[in-house]
């Protein structure tokens, strides 16, 4: 009996050299965007297998088809492993990826016009938080917070001055380009006193919480907290929405039947799996090396004269300002150290002069590097051939000497699960 895989080479060999290639891709480079990362064995296994034959519309013990034996149980395991980590009373993990968990709260917090106050995407917010080209940011209506131009960090007397002004139904923190952790209390003392429901959009630093190495909003009270389950949790693609038992039935409402039809259980066995692998001392020294990578890279970088926004970084990312530190856009930049196997995302930074295509800036982060097992000393070998190669962007000589030096250097650091 051939294997799947090999039935896969048989049949459909484009698809199967595609998939090879982007193995060796992601073999041979270093991935340093914030939100990606290297998954475990088993999800990939989970992820392959038969549950995504499965329909499963409903929550368990209550279905709309049968044969939910095994489903049942999947999907229990998640919601009762997701409570455990997060020490939260509920859990929704059938949203299908983090944008739709974030929709489910608002549609089934909230009436559409209702208002929300969220991080404004130009300064580290995400697209579901009512960026003006989103849905959302139509149907909804936004007041965005900015970040103090003195420091680049969150401007708390700001955001409740914009609070006290607007009356916002739902008071939301969390970023998805910021290297500051969040100061809960202040968010958490601003949506009480305009008595709005308080929401951490956790998606990029889920990971670091369930590993006990960054605050947990439920820790100040918080009433919903969302995260996807495939940034810093490692996990597979998909969101969770956690909360207290008030908004259970709503929320559950809201994913499912106000959102979504049949959950992703193939997704939802993955993510079982990734919240039992969350609780192991394994993962809290994974988390914490996160933390230090990320401490370490940024100051290698500010060392050699890099310019980071905000000056540093609390969590797993930092921003550098490339037109300040080397005269070149983001775009130029993120090209740059593609053609040495460096992958970054280009990012605008805050007050951005420039457009979003060529903006200001590049955003790096940790959690995948630190999964292939890198530690400081790497961090700063890193932060070397970064500044190299931004200095010097069209030394064609210079950047295929790194480029061979990179791939040489990841030959040490196996990617899990290839
Ligand atoms: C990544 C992210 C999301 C959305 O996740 P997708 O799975 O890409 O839809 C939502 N909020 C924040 C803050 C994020 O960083």
């Amino acid at each position: 009996m051939p294997t799947n895989l090999e039935l896969l080479e048989q049949n459909d060999p484009a698809v199967f050299a595609a998939l090879r290639g982007e193995e060796a891709r992601q073999r041979v480079g270093i991935e340093l965007i914030p939100s990606e990362n290297y998954t475990f064995p088993e999800v990939l296994a989970a992820l392959g297998s038969v549950f995504t034959n499965k329909y499963s519309e409903g929550y368990p013990g209550r279905r709309y088809y049968g044969g939910q034996e095994f489903t049942d149980e999947i999907e229990n395991l998640a919601r009762d492993r997701a409570k455990a980590v997060f020490g939260c009373e509920h859990a929704n993990v059938q949203p299908l990826s983090g944008s739709a968990m974030n929709q489910a709260v608002y549609l089934g917090l909230l009436e559409p016009g209702d208002t929300i106050l969220a991080m404004d995407l130009s300064h580290g917010g995400h697209l579901t938080h009512g960026a003006p080209v989103s849905h959302m940011g139509k149907m909804f209506n936004f007041v965005r917070y900015v970040t103090d131009p003195s420091d680049g960090s969150i401007d708390y007397d700001q955001v409740r001055k914009d609070a006290l002004e607007h009356k916002p139904k739902l008071v939301l923190c969390g970023y998805t380009s910021y290297p500051r952790d969040i100061d809960y209390e202040k968010f958490k003392g601003i949506a009480d006193e305009v008595g709005a429901v308080s929401m951490t959009d956790a998606s990029h630093f889920g990971g670091l919480v369930a590993g006990g190495s960054m605050k947990n909003p439920f820790d100040f009270g918080f009433d919903v907290v969302t995260t996807t389950t495939h940034k810093s949790l490692r996990g597979p693609r998909g969101g969770m929405v956690l909360c207290r038992k008030p908004f259970a039935s709503k929320i559950d409402k809201s994913v499912f039947p106000g959102l979504q039809g049949g959950p992703h259980m193939n997704a939802i066995a993955a993510i079982a799996i990734t919240l039992q692998k969350a609780q192991s001392e394994e993962f809290k020294q994974y988390a914490r090396q996160v933390l230090i990578n990320s401490r370490t890279l940024a100051d290698a970088l500010m060392e050699k004269q890099a310019t980071l926004v905000t000056g540093g970084t609390d969590n797993h990312m930092m921003v550098v300002d490339t037109v300040a530190s080397f005269g070149l856009d983001g775009r130029v930049a993120e090209e740059a150290l593609d053609k040495v196997q460096i992958t970054t995302n280009k990012q605008i930074i805050p007050d951005d002069p420039n457009p979003p295509l060529r903006p200001s800036g590049i955003r790096i982060g940790t959690p995948a590097a630190t999964t292939r097992g890198m530690v400081e000393e790497d961090m700063r070998q890193l932060a070397d051939w970064i500044i190299k190669c931004l200095q010097n962007p069209e030394d064609e000589a210079s950047l295929s000497q790194i480029r061979d030096d990179v791939e040489a250097f990841c030959g040490r650091f196996p990617v899990p699960g290839i």
